[in-house]
């Protein structure tokens, strides 16, 4: 994808291969350098075209004039004690701060990434929104975060969760752009098998999503079983009730094969109870899916309550019925490593 920073220069990380070719068969180079420089940027992370010592200094020159490289700057880091979570705050190159999360599972290391500045959706549990929306991050400030917590934490990352803050269906196309350069095989060869898109339920980007088969996992952040429960607390429930949602997951299903993960973020008295599961019961039912059930995380601004053994309790409900459920496991709860409390923090 080629798009342009406030100086003209194109934003080299965001290139695929053949993009990248195409820049340097234009600046009168051998098409070789496309991918000895790809892999500097993909492969060993550098931050600077200084620092690719098999480019001679002329045509390292050449590339300064033409292309930027997006950085980010730690701000501050938080390690669990708990268990291997770490919260890393960064800068971007104008001043904006997000989040990344990096997580350890037992097939190895995932990170929860950021896609936009702020939100908009407005959920009202979340603290990501309520300092509303500054911008769409670019795919390279997308992948930079892996590669800059890679690099500072010295573990190798082969998972990705798009659950930072922001809506990834809300910046479409540097997202798939972002999707389409970690699994490329010159560079991260991230497989997307191991990459999660979670998305309030932006409709028409989900069947948008569907048809380029990307072999990603879909995770729906649900909450709530019927539309009056759902818009109290998820706004886009107004644009796109729950049975279009439903509707949507269904047919993403049957066009990619791949299996829905329902996010259900539980509130006390508000989503908890058996009728609560019976209605979630009879939403997806014959629906190959699986739920997610997350304790809502306490947040500052607002009122809202789980724990782990309404969970538990929900779960067991849902079994009752035959349906496929799991509690999230709590990674980092001592450094609050739910999306957007960290920036919060920082901002004000
Ligand atoms: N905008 C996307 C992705 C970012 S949020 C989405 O809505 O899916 C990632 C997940 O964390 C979503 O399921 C979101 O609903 C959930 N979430 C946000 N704040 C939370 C909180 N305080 N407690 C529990 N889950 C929360």
């Amino acid at each position: 994808m080629v798009i342009f920073d406030e100086n003209g220069k194109i934003d080299i990380l965001a290139l695929l291969p053949g993009e990248l070719e195409e820049q340097i068969l234009l600046l009168g180079e051998k098409k070789f350098r496309a991918g000895q420089i790809f892999s500097w940027l993909h492969v060993k992370h550098v931050d600077s075209f200084s620092e690719m010592t098999d480019i001679s200094a002329q045509l390292r020159s050449k590339l300064e004039d033409s292309f930027c490289i997006k950085s980010l700057f730690e701000v501050k880091r938080l390690e669990s004690c708990t268990d291997n979570t770490v919260k890393y705050l960064y800068e971007l190159s104008d001043g904006n701060h997000i989040e990344s999360v990096l997580m350890e599972y037992e097939h190895g290391n995932t990170i929860c990434v950021s896609t936009q500045v702020g939100c908009k959706m407005g959920c009202r549990f979340c603290a990501s929104t309520i300092a509303g929306y500054k911008r769409d991050l670019t795919s390279s400030e997308i992948l930079r975060q892996i590669y800059m917590t890679q690099k500072l934490s010295g573990r190798k990352i082969n998972g990705a969760v798009l659950m930072g803050i922001g809506e990834p269906l809300d910046n479409f196309d540097n997202v798939v752009n972002f999707l389409n350069i970690i699994s490329c095989s010159q560079g991260m060869n991230m497989s997307l098998r191991h990459v999660s898109v979670s998305t309030c339920g932006i409709v028409p980007r989900i069947y948008e999503l569907a048809k380029l088969k990307l072999g990603i996992t879909l995770s729906i952040s649900l909450h709530s079983t019927n539309n009056k429960s759902r818009s109290e607390i998820m706004p886009i429930n107004d644009k796109y009730d729950i049975n279009e949602l439903i509707k949507a997951c269904k047919e993403y299903f049957k066009t990619t094969g791949r299996r829905i993960s329902f996010e259900y973020a539980l509130i006390d008295g508000h989503n908890d109870s058996r009728k609560d599961a019976l209605e979630l019961y009879e939403l997806l039912k014959g629906f190959v899916c699986h739920i997610n059930i997350i304790p809502v995380n306490k947040i500052k601004e607002r009122d809202y309550h789980s724990d782990r053994k309404a969970a538990y309790r929900f779960q067991k409900y849902l079994e009752e019925l035959g349906m496929n459920a799991t509690v999230r496991r709590t990674l980092g709860a001592d450094i609050d490593a739910a999306c957007g409390q960290l920036r919060r923090e920082y901002e004000i």
